[in-house]
C-alpha cells in the first residue's frame, strides 16, 4: 500500500510502498476512502507525543470500507461503510464497562499508538465495540470529519458542557473542532461568540452561526472582550485550540457558575498548563474536560445529520491528494488554513 510516513520528529514525511497491514483476531482492516488532517497529527510529527515510536504513518480520522476482518469479529464484515472514534477502545476495562469508552484504560489511538490513516489501508483495534456504520447518503469525506473534531465537539458542547437554549457559548479557535462546536451549539439554540485571530476562520464560523466573532489579532484582551458582548459572561465556554493562552481566556471569559470544557490538547513542555483557579473558586466555575466520544454514542449525533440540523460536510473546505500530505502536515504548525483539509488515499 501507500502510506505517508516520517522516520523522525520534524523531518519531512514522504510518501512510500509499505506492506498492507493483516487484522489482529478482534480488529479489522479498512480500505481508507478518506482521512481527515488534524493538528493532533501535527503535535505527532513534531514528537509532541510520547506514545508514538518512530517509523511512524500519522492519520486518526477516517472513513472507508471494511477490507478484512479477524476471526474474533462479529458485527462487521467486508464491505462495511464505517468511521471511527480517534480513541479506540478495548471494550472490557472498568470505564469501558461504565459506558465511558472515550477514556478506556487501554485505548489505542490509530495514528498515535499504532499507524494510521494517512494510507490506502489501516489496521484498527476491538473492532466490535469501535466501528460506527456510516449512513448510506454520507460522503467519505464528510465521515472523516467525524470521528475527531465533530464527535469530540458535539460531546463537549451537548454532553460535558450541558448547552442550553438562549445560553452564550463562547469557543476558542476556530479550527475544526471549534467550527464544529459553533454549529453544534448555535443548533442547540445558543447564542455563539466565536473567537480565533484568522478572518477567514471567523467568516466560517459566522456562516455556521456565531451571532459574534471576535478577531483574537486585534483583541488584546478577549476575555474582557466576551464578558462585555456577553452582559457578564459565556454560560459555556470551550477552549478549543489548545493554548495557555487560550484555556485562560475561555476561563476567564465566563460568568458566575460558568462551565469551561477543556477540548484543545495542551502538550507543553512540562505536561502542566497554568489555570486561573483563583476565578474559578471565586465564580463557583466548573472546569471539565472533553475527549473523542464513544462510538455508542453516535446514533444521537447522526440523527442529528441525518436530518440536516448539523452539517459537517460544509466544514470540508479541501480535499487533497495522499502526495501532498507530507506539505500540508508540514503547514498544520504554521499555516492550518481555515476550515477541514481532507486526504483521499485512492484518488
Ligand atoms: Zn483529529
Ligand atoms: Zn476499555
Amino acid at each position: 500500500m501507500r502510506a505517508v510516513v516520517f522516520e523522525r520528529h520534524g523531518a519531512p514525511a514522504e510518501v512510500r510502498e509499505l506492506p498492507d497491514p493483516r487484522p489482529a483476531p478482534d480488529g479489522v482492516v479498512v480500505r481508507v476512502e478518506a482521512t481527515g488532517l488534524c493538528r493532533s497529527d501535527w503535535h505527532g510529527w513534531m514528537g509532541h507525543d510520547p506514545d508514538i515510536e518512530l517509523p511512524h504513518v500519522p492519520g486518526h480520522e477516517l472513513a472507508g470500507v471494511v477490507e478484512a476482518v479477524g476471526s474474533r469479529v462479529t458485527r462487521r464484515r467486508p464491505g462495511d461503510r464505517v468511521t471511527v472514534p480517534f480513541v479506540c477502545a478495548c471494550g472490557t476495562c472498568p470505564a469501558c464497562a461504565a459506558g465511558d469508552q472515550q477514556v478506556c484504560e487501554r485505548q489505542t489511538q490509530p495514528g498515535f499508538h499504532h499507524w494510521g490513516s494517512f494510507a490506502q489501508y489501516v489496521a484498527l483495534d476491538h473492532a466490535d465495540v469501535n466501528l460506527v456504520a456510516i449512513p448510506d447518503d454520507m460522503a467519505y469525506a464528510t465521515a472523516a470529519a467525524l470521528g475527531c473534531r465533530f464527535a469530540t465537539a458535539f460531546r463537549a458542547v451537548v454532553q460535558q458542557g450541558r448547552v442550553a437554549a438562549g445560553e452564550w457559548v463562547a469557543v476558542h479557535g476556530c479550527g475544526g473542532v471549534g467550527l464544529s462546536a459553533v454549529m453544534i451549539a448555535a443548533a442547540s439554540g445558543a447564542r455563539v461568540v466565536a473567537v480565533d485571530v484568522s478572518p477567514q476562520a471567523l467568516d466560517l464560523a459566522r456562516k455556521f452561526g456565531a451571532a459574534v466573532c471576535v478577531d483574537a489579532s486585534r483583541t488584546p484582551e478577549t476575555a474582557a472582550a466576551i464578558r462585555d458582548l456577553t452582559g457578564g459572561g459565556a454560560h459555556l465556554s470551550l477552549d478549543a485550540l489548545g493554548s495557555p493562552a487560550t484555556c485562560a481566556a475561555s476561563v476567564n471569559g465566563l460568568r458566575r457558575r460558568g462551565r469551561h470544557v477543556q477540548v484543545g490538547l495542551l502538550p507543553s513542555a512540562d505536561g502542566t498548563t497554568p489555570v486561573p483557579l483563583a476565578r474559578a473558586v471565586a465564580l463557583e466555575l466548573e472546569l471539565l474536560g472533553s475527549h473523542g466520544m464513544a462510538a455508542h454514542a453516535y446514533p444521537a449525533m447522526l440523527e442529528l445529520v441525518g436530518s440536516g440540523v448539523l452539517r459537517p460536510d460544509l466544514l470540508v473546505t479541501r480535499t487533497i491528494l495522499l502526495d501532498a500530505a507530507p506539505q500540508a502536515l508540514a503547514e498544520m504548525g504554521t499555516a492550518p488554513g481555515a476550515g477541514v483539509t481532507v486526504i483521499e488515499p485512492w484518488r
